[in-house]
């Protein structure tokens, strides 16, 4: 018996809500409740059995994933007889949604272990196997409904936290800043000392540009374009004014739309003007060209469209004084709160007659122009390109003074946008209410080290992870140093 049960505002929120989760045979529940009461689980666990009849166990149900393919990544799932698997689940209404929403034949659902549908149909031929929850939901629909409804989708409930995440919250935020400096700190000096290696063979400017692309590459096209940076000495004119670079960019990156819209005049005559100087040199550059094939754009923003970021990297080349400024501002006199706006400044350019009124080729004129590089990239930028570069070469010349002041910057410069690493990460090792820690993108780089380090090389069942140890020790080793602090001042 529950207190709230004769409660005016219980009474009320479930009359107010009860209608969205009354349902019939050929009314069924949202997807979102779904995933919902697979994310908690909240079925029957004992004597799970697939659509054909198979045992299986749910050891973990993985993470709801954010950046579209399936819905849960790294779930941990056991077969009969079998060992278990680390794999993906996806959420459906119905088992016939895996041909019909093109699963079987979308890549980035190859590593799906099950489908967990409502209905209790058979699974699809060469599908995986099928879990119906229909049948074996440990409470009411209706009633799960109310409970789930306003449990934010990606948090993560408590039990499935990872296995660090105790000896972590015995760790008062001082001690738990220090720690994740200390990853931040080693994730700052292997991206410098990656730098220092390239440079030895391609130089400074040229480690420079690599990375700088790549960064624009985000996460799903570094590669693409740090291999086009990679070729930049073969490509890149003595001189050359921003939209020659545009032109000459996109046709090597095999982003240039073959036809035109036919129904949007602007955009057409950029990408005939583009054509008209791309078709002329592409033979002198096909040994660098790539094909479209090695781009990724499921999931992008149209922001982060690799032509948009290519467009913006055409800009940055035609500058000459580029490295300059940041090299000046690298040893400019700045306090520590200006930093990311200045940095912005070199890095901003201005108006783009086409880019800045479009987010891609496709799409149609914005009613408002939007610049070609954020507030967020640019602490992206800072953080994994420009700070480290500027320290390396600083120690490189043996200048420890300079080296000291870009270490000042990288500590003091404020978080990057939020994104689904770092909300994982701060779920599964921090809990929600330690986002007080994560102030600084310093701090930020720290927990994507840990999980680098850490989570990637476990599972979601922190199967054989040292982390939880290290963090043991960590809080002993901080215990130790308060007991004699306090006992030399005693
Ligand atoms: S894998 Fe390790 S670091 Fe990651 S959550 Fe589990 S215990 Fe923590």
């Amino acid at each position: 018996m529950f207190a709230s049960e004769g409660n005016f505002y219980a009474r009320w929120r479930s009359h107010c809500r009860a209608a969205d989760f009354l349902h019939d045979e050929s009314n069924p529940p949202a997807e979102r409740l779904l995933q919902a009461i697979w994310q908690h689980q909240r079925i029957r666990r004992d004597g799970l059995q697939t659509s054909a009849s198979a045992a299986l166990r749910v050891l973990h149900p993985g993470f709801a994933s954010a950046g579209g393919g399936p819905d849960f990544c790294g779930a941990v799932i056991q077969f009969a007889g079998e060992a278990p698997r680390s794999g993906d689940v996806e959420i459906d209404l119905r088992a016939a949604n895996w041909r019909a929403h093109g699963h079987d034949r979308n890549p980035r659902f190859q590593n799906v272990l099950l489908h967990v549908v409502w209905d209790d149909a058979p699974p699809a031929a060469n599908g995986p196997a099928v879990l119906s929850l229909k049948n074996i939901l440990d409470a009411p629909l209706a009633e799960l409904g109310l409970a789930l409804e306003s449990e934010p989708s990606d948090v993560l409930p408590e039990a499935l936290r990872g296995q660090c995440s105790a000896p972590l919250r015995d760790l008062e935020s001082g001690p738990l800043a220090a720690l994740l400096r200390q990853a931040a700190t080693v994730r700052f000096e292997n991206k410098a000392a990656q730098f220092r290696a390239r440079a030895r063979g391609a130089g400074w400017e040229q480690t420079l540009w690599e990375n700088l692309f790549r960064a624009l590459g985000y996460r799903h096209n570094a590669w693409p374009m740090q291999t086009l940076a990679e070729s930049r000495s073969r490509w890149m004119p003595a001189d050359a004014a921003p939209f020659a670079l545009q032109a000459r960019l996109l046709g090597l990156s095999g982003l240039l739309p073959p036809d035109l819209t036919r129904t949007r005049r602007g955009a057409d005559t950029y990408v005939r003007r583009i054509w008209d100087s791309w078709w002329r040199e592409r033979d002198t550059f096909s040994d660098c060209a790539l094909p479209r094939a090695v781009w990724t754009f499921h999931g992008l923003r149209p922001a982060n469209h690799p032509q948009r970021r290519l467009a913006l990297a055409a800009h940055w080349l035609a500058s000459a004084n580029l490295l300059q400024k940041l090299e000046s501002w690298g040893v400019s006199d700045l306090p520590d709160r200006a930093l990311p706006r200045s940095l912005l400044e070199i890095l901003q350019i201005g108006r783009d007659d086409f880019w800045s009124w479009h987010w891609t080729f496709q799409s149609p004129r914005l009613k408002r122009p939007q610049p070609l590089l954020g507030a967020s990239r640019v602490t992206d930028l800072a953080v994994n390109v420009v700070l480290p570069w500027l320290w390396i070469r600083a120690g490189a010349g043996g200048n420890a003074a300079l080296q000291k002041q870009i270490e000042r910057r990288y500590f003091a410069w404020p978080p990057a946008g939020d994104n689904s690493v770092l909300r994982l990460a701060r779920q599964r090792l921090l809990g929600a209410t330690r986002r007080r820690v994560l102030q600084t993108a310093a701090a930020q780089q720290g927990l994507i080290q840990i999980v680098r380090d850490f989570c990637a090389r476990s599972n979601a069942l922190c199967r054989q992870c040292r982390f939880p140890e290290l963090a043991r020790d960590f809080v002993a080793s901080e215990k130790k140093f308060e007991t004699g602090s306090t006992v030399a001042n005693a």
